[in-house]
């Protein structure tokens, strides 16, 4: 058996079990990140140490045992970010598709509409409640 198979066969002995990364995970990473930028170009050193402490939190997280627990705090923070992560998926999407569609938004109901672009004036009709507007797209 050569050296680093040894190496990568003890890393998943030591791994198996244990929680790993999720997305709760990768968005403490992300933030540390962030922070040690901010902390690294103001001076404020308490960011810097601000990271590494979330950042040490985020390795005591990957090798936890407890899965159950680890889901769990995942679970919430999915579901208290899930606004957030929808609208920026959202505008993302408006921004990959603004080259063949225009956005508009339902006078009534204010659901979010979308029609090819380059049609000319058209009437829309939501999709949602049924109501009738004019618009150029
Ligand atoms: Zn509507």
């Amino acid at each position: 058996m050569g050296f680093f198979e040894n190496i990568r066969r003890n890393f998943a002995r030591f791994m198996s079990g244990r929680y790993g990364a999720d997305q709760l995970g990768m968005t403490m990473v992300w933030t540390a990140l962030i922070i040690s930028i901010i902390g690294s170009f103001s001076g404020l050193r308490i960011l810097t140490l601000l990271a590494d402490a979330l950042l040490i939190v985020v390795f005591i997280r990957m090798l936890s045992k407890d899965r159950y627990r680890r889901q769990n705090e995942n679970q919430i923070y999915l579901q208290k970010t899930y606004k957030i992560r929808t609208a920026v998926t959202e505008w993302m999407n408006r921004v990959k598709n603004s080259k063949t569609y225009r956005y508009f938004t339902c006078p009534n109901c204010k659901k979010r509409l979308r029609v090819p672009r380059g049609v000319g004036s058209i009437t829309i009709t939501c999709k949602d409640c049924g109501y009738k507007f004019d618009r150029k797209a």
